[in-house]
């Protein structure tokens, strides 16, 4: 039995994505090894510290919320088997959405999978045809070629999302405006609960 180091959990609002505005409730798992400078969880990276916990438990709490949608994220979930955890929750009905770099393969049976790729440590090539959502995060301008690069990896199906980081959004939205609008596959991704402040 797998015991998963995590950060913190709760139930809240999916701020990001293609599944903005639903209630959601988030496990976020600790570790991650990926490293980028403009990582607003960085107390996510390590796993000392946190407690561990069953599938089981995990289930529990769910179970205490009226729920529909469980996300897995992290620090970088993809660094653990999931499998028992999307089992569980599939075992009571939930779908189960993960929040991964896919630095690593991923392991579980997800009902939905976003990737944002990192520079910092990029994702296994073979992972990108799972992805339902591709999200791309902006940091300067070279990143809307590298967003196109990703794109070609994934499946015709894939949502592809462009998400400036937070503190260059200023500077970076008018130019994500403009991409799409003259790439309309693509869309922009805004971190809503930033805006509505919820976790
Ligand atoms: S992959 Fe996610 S948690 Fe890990 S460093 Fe990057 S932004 Fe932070």
């Amino acid at each position: 039995m797998m015991h998963y180091p995590v950060m913190e959990h709760f139930y809240t609002i999916q701020g990001e994505g293609v599944h903005a505005g639903r209630a959601a409730y988030f496990v976020r798992l600790a570790g991650c090894d990926v490293g980028c400078v403009w990582c607003d969880v960085k107390e996510s990276w390590p796993t000392e510290g946190f407690p561990t916990h069953t599938a089981t438990e995990i289930c529990d709490w769910v179970y205490q919320t009226p729920a529909e949608i469980v996300v897995i994220t992290g620090g970088e979930p993809a660094m653990y088997d999931c499998t028992e955890i999307v089992d569980a929750l599939h075992q009571k009905g939930y779908k189960v959405h993960v929040e991964t770099s896919a630095a690593y393969p991923l392991r579980g049976g997800y009902d939905w999978v976003c990737i944002s790729p990192k520079k910092f440590k990029q994702p296994v090539i073979e992972e990108m045809q799972r992805a339902n959502e591709l999200k791309v995060i902006v940091f300067n301008d070279s990143d809307f070629k590298w967003a196109e690069q990703w794109a070609e990896t994934c499946n015709d199906t894939c949502a592809l999302l462009l998400q400036s980081e937070w503190e260059k959004r200023d500077v970076m939205m008018p130019k994500m405006i403009q991409f799409v609008k003259d790439n309309p596959r693509w869309r922009i991704c805004i971190q809503t609960h930033k805006i509505i402040n919820v976790p």
